[in-house]
């Protein structure tokens, strides 16, 4: 599976996060099909905007795309996101690249305008559009491509190689090339990079659906016109993440990034449970009031996932119970990716074994494991468990000297004093339970 990762001069939104949270689930999903998943997602850093950014700061792009290369995996990671088997960047592949355009102009799919600059012939190539049925749209050229397109044969056609201009050379953007000084075009390094790594033929390409146009037509138009194969055998495109109606975007100005949703207290639980309310192919709209329902709703699950694993026996409805969830999860994720569908049915099953754990005594393992191993495959795709609240060392010992104090005041019966000891414990997010043991007290969710 190829997916195309983040241009790292910003770090990634939670635009770009919802598309690679839906191909988190696409992998989490094949694997528990029972696929093995081989995942390469390219890092895009050399691009305009990171010349443009690199230059206005007196930086080379390296020195632009490092620190925002290291925030995305700490984002990345942040959100539970499986990391990809491989994260090819474009620079360190100039030489596969400058090879594929040498094999297009060998097969005359290529040409080197006035400008220098190489350009794919769109003309040469009767398959161009059919990915993103161009025929019944009307041709605008992507933002992508270089804005002065007077030098080439077609107003359609894009760049392969970029002749290098001056900001390129002060930014460390230029390479050698049997057409002279220049870089690559955006699209040219996922052709690249899919063949060195996948093959001629992928199993699966991934994106959003942003990239369909020029994009991805691109891609194939460089592959496919290299390879004479077909590029990819399935095409996955996740929907936008909106705000107030529009797609989140940088020159938008509506963007919100992972700092950002930590900032406001939101964990990655939430947050996936957030992305996950809704498919893939429809659009989502991000709100307060929605981020506060999955905080919610992942509260309810971490005290569903505590109370399992502190369980000591089980029921035979609790057997039926899990049983029903693998079916019905399994059948909403192997239906499109119905994500949605597979978190009603976990919360079905919540409420189902939450009155089974009610009624159950004895000591039957055998259904508790049941439900615990149902549990944690459904979860083992989702992922929506929050993590459980850290204490700071303070805390704990402030927690200790006030549990103290209230089990001296009730020694000498004064309860009022124990009462409003209780009282500044449970203001700081606190539950304390009296046991035979002694208090007992841990940090709610
Ligand atoms: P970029 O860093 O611009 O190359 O984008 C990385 C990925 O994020 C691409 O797959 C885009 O299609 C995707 N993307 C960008 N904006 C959004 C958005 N608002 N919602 C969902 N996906 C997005
Ligand atoms: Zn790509």
């Amino acid at each position: 599976m190829y997916t195309c990762g983040p241009t790292v001069y910003n770090p990634a939104h939670l635009g770009n996060f919802r598309t690679f949270l839906f191909e988190d689930l696409l992998r989490r999903t094949l694997r528990l099909a029972g696929w093995k998943v081989y995942q390469v997602m390219n890092i895009t850093d050399v691009d305009d905007k990171i010349i443009g950014r690199a230059d206005s700061s007196g930086k080379t792009i390296s020195e632009v795309t490092e620190p925002v290369t290291d925030i995305f995996q700490r984002d990345r990671e942040f959100l539970r996101i499986e990391p990809a088997e491989m994260y090819p960047k474009a620079t360190e592949h100039i030489g596969e690249m400058i090879a594929l355009v040498q094999q297009l102009v060998e097969k005359g799919l290529a040409y080197q305008a006035d400008d220098r600059s190489v350009y794919f012939a769109i003309a040469r190539f009767p398959n161009y559009g059919r990915l993103s049925r161009l025929d019944t749209r009307t041709i605008r050229p992507g933002a992508r491509v270089i804005a002065d397109d007077y030098n080439k044969e077609d107003v359609r056609d894009f760049a392969l190689w970029k002749a290098a201009k001056p900001e390129d050379e002060r930014t460390r953007a230029a390479w050698d090339s049997p057409w002279g000084r220049g870089r690559p075009g955006w699209h040219l390094e996922c052709s690249a990079m899919a063949r060195k790594y996948l093959g001629d033929t992928l199993d699966i390409h991934g994106g959003g659906v942003d990239l369909i146009f020029p994009h991805h037509e691109d891609e194939i138009a460089q592959s496919e016109g290299a390879t004479g194969v077909t590029f990819s055998r399935f095409w996955c495109h996740g929907e936008f993440l909106l705000t107030d109606g529009e797609k989140m975007a940088k020159r938008v100005g509506n963007v919100m990034s992972v700092t950002d949703l930590r900032d406001a207290g939101v964990g990655a639980a939430a947050l996936r449970h957030f992305v996950f309310s809704v498919r893939y192919r429809q659009q989502l709209n991000l709100t307060e009031e929605a981020l506060e329902a999955s905080q919610r709703a992942v509260r309810r699950v971490g005290e569903f996932a505590d109370r399992l694993s502190a369980a000591t026996s089980g029921t035979p409805g609790l057997v039926e119970a899990a049983g029903t969830l693998e079916r019905d999860a399994k059948a909403a994720l192997f239906d499109d990716l119905n994500a949605p569908q597979a978190v009603a049915a976990l919360f079905d099953f919540i409420r189902r074994a939450n009155s089974e754990l009610d009624q159950a005594h004895g000591d039957d393992k055998t259904a508790l494991e049941r439900a615990r191993s149902a549990f944690a495959m459904v979860n083992g795709v989702l992922d929506i468990v929050p993590d459980a609240p850290s204490v700071a060392p303070y805390l704990e010992s402030w927690v200790a000297s006030k549990i103290s104090a209230r089990e001296q005041a009730r020694a000498r019966r004064d309860f009022n004093t124990a009462d409003s000891i209780r009282r500044e414990i449970e203001a700081r997010g606190i539950a304390i339970e009296d046991t035979p043991l002694g208090t007992k007290w841990k940090k709610v969710r």
